[in-house]
């Protein structure tokens, strides 16, 4: 096959054209002045791929990897300076260099495997339930009330799950690779088994979906923006470290790291996610403070009966 065919047929296969991604948005700028700099950035990336199912799947999976290990990075450098050990939970159990080194290896052989094809399959889900993807955005309050439905309901099913996984017989099958660090630190958020992955993953991906196809209304950067947090959430949970200015300290019914990380030493108690309510209120919480109270509401009970 000559050169020239070769190109040709490549021209034809590769849905976008031969134009680059700033010609692009240019282009899009000249003809869409009402739109803002992001807007623009995001309708110049769909015109330059040219092909939706591959524009959501690559930008998809582009800012897990980079959320991921972005947020990862800055507690893996923390982890190497000494100041920071005194915020440690567990001071005395700081990762090595080659425990992380480690879990890294897993958790993007992981992603490439099992994650990848997932992010591959959203989009014409997305489009069948119909999720947007026009400009301009949804209006930010819009996104606000909706993403704070999704952290509850994430949350919600979370604990579910996570209680479930801690039956016998599933946490042998499923949960206990998660369980192999009893000091959890960033990176491990996604230590995990593909089927724990994809099951607790449901209430991430796919809450949201459900809730589009019953309303009819979310736009895919609403979804972009709460995987974002709710990334940001899972990395610091598992992060290790208490800090004075720690979220749970303003808002007191933020789980944080704190809540997180007892889970990891004690195997009991704190299954949710992101809040403290469910485990508050079902009494499952863990630590030596819930211990405690635990055993007064007991003794209370037994002097009441006498
Ligand atoms: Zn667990
Ligand atoms: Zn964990």
């Amino acid at each position: 096959m000559s050169y020239l065919n070769a190109t040709a047929i490549l021209e034809h296969a590769l849905p976008h054209t031969s134009d680059t991604y700033w010609n692009q948005f240019d282009t899009v700028s000249k003809y869409n002045v009402h739109l803002n700099y992001f807007e623009r950035l995001w309708m110049a990336w769909y015109a330059y791929i040219g092909n939706d199912v591959l524009a959501t799947g690559i930008m998809s999976f582009m800012m897990h990897e980079l959320v991921y290990f972005g947020r990862s990075l800055p507690w893996m450098i923390i982890d190497r300076i000494p100041y920071f050990n005194k915020y440690k939970i567990q001071n005395q159990k700081i990762p090595t260099a080659a425990e992380q080194w480690q879990c890294a290896k897993l958790v993007l052989i992981s992603h490439f495997t099992v994650e990848l094809p997932q992010i591959w399959l959203f989009h014409p889900m997305a489009q069948f339930f119909g999720l947007g993807t026009e400009v301009p955005f949804p209006p930010v309050y819009k996104m606000a009330y909706q993403i704070a439905i999704f952290f509850v309901l994430e949350d919600t099913w979370h604990y579910w799950m996570h209680r479930a996984f801690h039956w016998g017989p599933l946490y042998k099958a499923v949960h206990k690779i998660h369980h192999q660090y009893s000091a959890p630190f960033g990176l491990a958020a996604e230590y995990a088994s593909p089927i724990e992955v994809m099951s607790l993953g449901f209430g991430t991906v796919g809450i949201p979906i459900v809730w589009c196809a019953i309303t009819k209304d979310l736009h895919i950067l609403t979804m972009y923006i709460w995987i974002v947090l709710r990334l940001f959430q899972a990395i610091d949970a598992h992060s290790g470290y208490e800090f004075p200015w720690s979220l749970h300290h303003f808002l007191p019914f933020w789980a944080g790291a704190e809540h997180h990380d007892v889970h990891h030493e004690k195997f009991i108690g704190n299954y949710s996610s992101s809040f403290r309510w469910w485990d508050y209120v079902l009494d499952t919480e863990a630590g030596a403070e819930a211990s405690k109270r635990r055993r007064e509401k007991k003794l209370a009970k037994a002097r009441k009966a006498q």
